[in-house]
């Protein structure tokens, strides 16, 4: 890379390790100023290491960097923020892995990436505050993806029929996937790769798309129609990466457990309020 100094100061947060020769470790590091990083961190794998603990999954971490051959080298270490309640609740943890893995597959080595640095950090602290809390948000996940996807330049289009340009009405519309986007009934009738999409689905993924956390954050989806909405942004994720993400196959894994724990208690269901936008 040109022009980068031997020696600079950056955070980052730690999305991936990987374990090399005897006692390193090769870090995928996401930066605000540079975007995605490869880092050799050298014998963070001796139990005397001082730099270990800074570099754990998920850590915002304050690096300063030296040139290397192969790779960059991290030198000093501080935990700016370490999110430790997120790493007591396996929901949260699986919740981070999602994000990290997502942020890891969308962002690129020597791009700025404030915007998504962030997002990154804003979901984190929300996981971290919510690991103490009964429930994580349920549409933090999806709110995340639907934000990530569009600064990653990747936003499918849900206002707008992509056959005529028409905003789309509620009622019959279409879902193409494959061109990240709906069709209005119109159009949709003279395709036959158009999926039928329900009006709330369309519409519980407009509102995530078009509003802060603050917004959306009080209002309640309904399950049924949040895990639609989960199922679209999955199959548009793995269309765009052209890959099965490892950390979405283990969320499902969760929720099924979670689903099967819920059916056998004798509850009322909550939150029956669909969401408005
Ligand atoms: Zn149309």
């Amino acid at each position: 890379m040109a022009n980068r100094e031997r020696v600079r100061s950056t955070h980052a947060l730690i999305l991936r390790r990987r374990d090399l020769y005897d006692a390193d470790r090769l870090l995928t590091v996401l930066t605000p100023g540079e975007g995605k990083l490869e880092l050799l961190a050298r014998g963070v794998r001796k139990t005397t290491s001082q730099k270990a603990g800074h570099l754990e999954l998920f850590t915002h971490a304050a690096l300063v960097i030296a040139q290397g051959r192969t790779w960059d080298v991290v030198g000093e270490v501080q935990t700016v923020e370490s999110f430790r309640h997120l790493r007591q609740n396996l929901e949260a943890i699986a919740a981070a892995s999602y994000l990290c893995e997502l942020l890891d597959s969308f962002t690129r080595d020597g791009e700025d990436a404030h915007a998504i640095w962030d997002l990154a950090l804003l979901v984190l602290r929300l996981l971290d505050e919510a690991a103490v809390a009964p429930v994580l948000p349920p549409a933090l996940l999806a709110w995340f993806t639907l934000r990530l996807l569009g600064l990653a330049g990747f936003q499918p289009q849900f206002f707008h029929c992509l056959g005529c340009g028409q905003p789309l009405a509620p009622g019959v519309n279409y879902l193409v996937l494959s061109e990240g986007g709906v069709l209005c009934a119109r159009c949709g009738v003279q395709r036959s790769d158009g999926e039928l999409l329900d009006v709330d689905t369309l519409k519980v993924l407009r509102f995530l798309q078009s509003r802060p956390w603050g917004a959306v954050a009080p209002v309640a989806v309904r399950p049924p129609v949040l895990r639609r909405v989960e199922q679209v942004l999955n199959r548009y994720v793995i269309l765009v990466l052209e890959r099965q993400l490892r950390s979405t196959l283990f969320l499902r894994r969760l929720a099924t457990v979670r689903d099967a724990a819920v059916r056998d208690l004798p509850v009322e269901e909550k939150g029956d309020e669909n969401a408005h936008s």
